[in-house]
């Protein structure tokens, strides 16, 4: 058997420090990348450890008790986080998520919820904010989770099968716990709730209907997402993946939905409602239909660097710039500059038959944030 490779935290994914521009005008809120698509969205993973260990995302075999995950001085701070989201805020983002890893287990997330609350657009609106779970604490944390500031909430959920659902954590987390998590968000305000259900054929894929059945008409909204090949452990194969054409024909054959026109540009998910006035689902079909055309997305890892696509293999590492002597205006700059020569598409040429370039490896979703 090979050898097992455990990466170094600090330097897993190549990363380059950005260069500083001196001519850069301050940021107009009008930054556009080399394909034109706007910067609007700003996925924060705000630690790399989580309590569950999916194996589409933390395979027990490699994120196992030798892994060494980050050192908390390497992470952001809640300041670092701060002020980096005020400068994308400067250059056109109007949506926040929280993410990791499990960003519950960041201790004290509440104080940062409260401190990204406080930012405001150019044109004094708050923040779209929100945050994505796996929903094991969420039952305790929902209420002080509102109170600090955040709006909505969106809880992983794979199965409604208490066995299904603990094969897929792989943690042996019971269903009902979540559940229960999702009933607290709800009571606390944090709706409208997305559940998100990543499908992988013959493994879970007999509860879309149960799933689809349970939450039709509760106001949460199911949104149902392909097994994507994001990663370098997860040991992706097409045959796993279900596309969501199918799991709709599933859905659609017990329970009629009709389609919906997409509302907001960029909107990942393909939105179709029940005929009989149920509620809605969403698709998320990143594997058999690529959206990278309508890509807003900007992602900053647990240790500050940020990556322009869910797929990069490199990172751009702004801590450098946070932890430096650069002033907002320099980072504004450095990061427009980032942002203006963005090229990525990295579906789109997946679906085109485009391999990556050997050797690359890819960003784990744990660290960069789903
Ligand atoms: N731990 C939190 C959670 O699970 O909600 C937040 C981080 S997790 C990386 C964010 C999202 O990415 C989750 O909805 C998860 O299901 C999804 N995800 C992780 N690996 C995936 C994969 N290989 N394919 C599709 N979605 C994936
Ligand atoms: Fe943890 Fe979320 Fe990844 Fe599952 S998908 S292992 S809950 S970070
Ligand atoms: Fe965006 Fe990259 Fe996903 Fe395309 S592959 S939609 S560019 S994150």
């Amino acid at each position: 058997m090979a050898d097992k490779v455990i990466p170094l935290a600090d330097h897993r994914y190549a990363a380059s420090v950005p260069r500083i521009p001196l001519d850069a005008a301050p940021p107009s809120g009008l930054l556009g990348d080399a394909l034109g698509r706007p910067l609007r969205d700003l996925r924060i993973s705000v630690t790399d450890r989580c309590n569950f260990r999916c194996s589409y995302c933390m395979p027990k075999e490699i994120f196992d008790k030798q892994y060494s995950f980050l050192p908390h001085a390497s992470l952001l701070s809640f300041e670092e986080i701060t002020r980096a989201a005020r400068i994308f805020v400067a250059h056109g983002v109007r949506k926040i998520r929280l993410t990791g890893g499990e960003p519950l287990l960041r201790k004290n997330l509440e104080v940062l919820i409260g401190m990204l609350s406080a930012l405001r657009t150019p044109d004094g609106a708050p923040l779209d904010l929100t945050l994505t779970t796996n929903g094991s604490v969420l039952a305790r944390k929902a209420q002080a989770l509102k109170d600090a500031g955040l709006q909505r909430i969106t809880v992983s959920l794979d199965a409604l099968d208490d066995t299904v659902f603990r094969r897929m954590n792989d943690a042996d987390f019971p269903v009902h716990e979540v559940l229960a998590g999702i009933d607290a968000a709800q009571a606390a305000g944090l709706g409208p709730i997305k559940v998100n259900m990543v499908v992988k054929r013959g493994t879970n894929d007999d509860q879309i209907l149960p799933m689809a059945r349970h939450f039709r008409g509760s106001g949460t909204v199911l949104r149902f997402i392909e097994y994507m090949d994001v990663g370098a452990t997860n040991g992706w194969r097409m045959d796993e993946v279900l596309p969501s054409s199918e799991v709709v024909a599933r859905i659609h054959a017990e329970l009629p939905l009709h389609e919906l026109e997409p509302t907001v540009l960029g909107e990942t998910a393909e939105r179709w409602r029940y005929t009989d006035g149920g509620g809605e689902i969403g698709v998320i079909s990143s594997v058999t239909q690529a959206f990278c055309a309508d890509c807003n997305r900007a992602r900053l890892s647990t240790e500050g660097k940020l990556f322009l696509c869910l797929f990069a293999s490199h990172g751009h590492d702004l801590r450098a710039l946070l932890r430096g002597e650069c002033s907002d205006a320099q980072i504004a700059a450095a990061i427009g500059l980032i942002w203006q020569q963005r090229a990525d598409r990295y579906s789109e040429l997946r679906s085109a038959g485009v391999a990556m370039a050997d050797g690359e490896r890819r960003v784990e979703m744990h660290y960069i944030g789903g």
